[in-house]
């Protein structure tokens, strides 16, 4: 057993954290509270290549691993969750079911420029019906003159109306018991998007409903096999598991740190808030959370590097994390007493940030079922 990094791994996560620390942490605050797309801090993080950084060099990647994006996501959500979510619904559920799924013309004509930060792709899989009970869902895509006609809307989807936003994979229903995924340019006369919602955290991160009106695109944007969209979907769902689980972490470690700083600094009778062990138990306690998040994580982004089978891992690190991530940011706030409750302060933005970890890319109940099925236990079926 390992437990060291790859000098490559090291080189990006320290670069990652200095670009984090000078140029994200310090519009983080301004972002949140305007609600804006961080689209300049996009383009950078294009130019670092990290919308590229688990796709191999002839897709215009870095040809890096799971392990060094997850690390990367980590730093970035250590100081502002909704740039830490535009990249990973970029990478995870944007570009990479192109990637895993698409033919070469595909990845030549979207997975390239996603790749380098270029344009975003956004992953249609919810719908006001019902998220966690997909097949529910009531878009269709039927084949007419060699073309599908695509009718139905999504809700709460990331990325979906950024202005570099260029393609859409969308789910829908293309037979009886039959679902596919289905490539949607932006630009297709009938896709429209919402206005952003109003959302408690995650605030300059863009999501909205989108709603697709009898749009006609090539039969050739079929992703992947036809009737295999809903396994796809899911497949897909198992590696952002990974990296929402990296993201909760860097959350849970962002809380940990601005509340080692503050109870060092901050006096009540005449000793820092620090030295009364009932914060320092508090502290001690996010500590280990974000140490076992950290190694949950990496051992499930570890095996699907490696081709195993990684499923169950990628729910236990998504549960255990953001289960982490919400107890730490609550225990921030309180360790910072009122001044935690006040918009001022980043801990009250990690509040807002943490609760979603526990709901998108499959709710806490979602991932608890996932893994007692893993035990064999009956009516676990989804
Ligand atoms: C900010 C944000 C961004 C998002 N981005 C995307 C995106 O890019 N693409 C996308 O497709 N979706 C996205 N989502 C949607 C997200 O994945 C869903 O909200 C999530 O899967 C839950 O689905 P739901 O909201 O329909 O809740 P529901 O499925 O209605 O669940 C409601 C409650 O019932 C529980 N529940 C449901 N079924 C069971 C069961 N069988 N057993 C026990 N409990 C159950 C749930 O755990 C939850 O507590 C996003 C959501 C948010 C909030």
């Amino acid at each position: 057993m390992d437990f060291e990094l790859t000098e490559e791994q090291e080189e990006f996560r320290q670069a990652v954290r200095e670009f984090a620390r000078d140029e994200i942490a310090p519009r983080a605050k301004e972002l949140d509270e305007q609600e804006r797309f961080p689209l300049e801090i996009v383009r950078r993080m294009g130019e670092l290549g990290l919308f590229g950084l688990p796709f191999p060099e002839r897709y215009g990647g870095q040809g890096g691993d799971f392990v060094t994006f997850c690390l990367c996501l980590e730093e970035i959500a250590s100081v502002d969750s909704s740039v830490a979510i535009t990249l990973e619904a970029a990478v995870g559920l944007g570009a990479n079911p192109i990637f895993r799924f698409g033919t070469e013309e595909q990845k030549r004509r979207w997975l390239e420029p996603m790749a380098r930060g270029e344009i975003l792709g956004a992953f249609a899989l919810t719908e006001a019906g019902g998220g966690s009970d997909v097949r529910s869902m009531r878009t269709t895509a039927r084949l007419e003159g060699g073309k599908w006609v695509v009718d139905g809307s999504k809700a709460f989807i990331t990325n979906s109306g950024t202005p570099i936003t260029a393609v859409c994979a969308v789910a829908a229903i293309t037979g009886e018991g039959e679902i596919s995924a289905i490539l949607v340019p932006t630009d297709t006369p009938g896709f429209a998007v919402g206005p952003p919602y109003r959302k408690i955290g995650w605030r300059a991160s863009d999501t909205r409903e989108v709603t697709f009106s009898g749009c006609r695109v090539p039969e050739a944007n079929l992703l992947g096999e036809r009737g295999r969209g809903y396994a796809q979907f899911l497949e897909t769902l198992d590696d952002g598991r990974i990296a929402i689980a990296a993201l909760a972490t860097g959350l849970a470690r962002g809380c940990l740190e601005e509340s080692v700083r503050y109870a060092r600094e901050r006096e009540a009778f005449g000793r820092p808030i620090g030295a009364y062990q009932a914060l320092q138990f508090k502290m001690a306690d996010i500590r280990v959370g974000v140490e076992n998040a950290r190694l949950a994580y990496l051992r499930a982004a570890w095996l699907k590097d490696r081709g195993r089978r990684y499923k169950t891992e990628a729910a236990i690190a998504k549960l255990y994390a953001s289960e982490v991530a919400v107890a730490a940011a609550r225990d921030a706030v309180q360790i910072h007493g009122g001044s935690g409750y006040i918009e001022e302060s980043s801990v009250a933005r990690f509040y807002r940030d943490a609760k979603v970890l526990e709901i998108g890319e499959g709710t806490s109940e979602i991932q608890r079922i996932l893994i007692a099925r893993d035990l064999g236990l009956p009516g676990t079926e989804l």
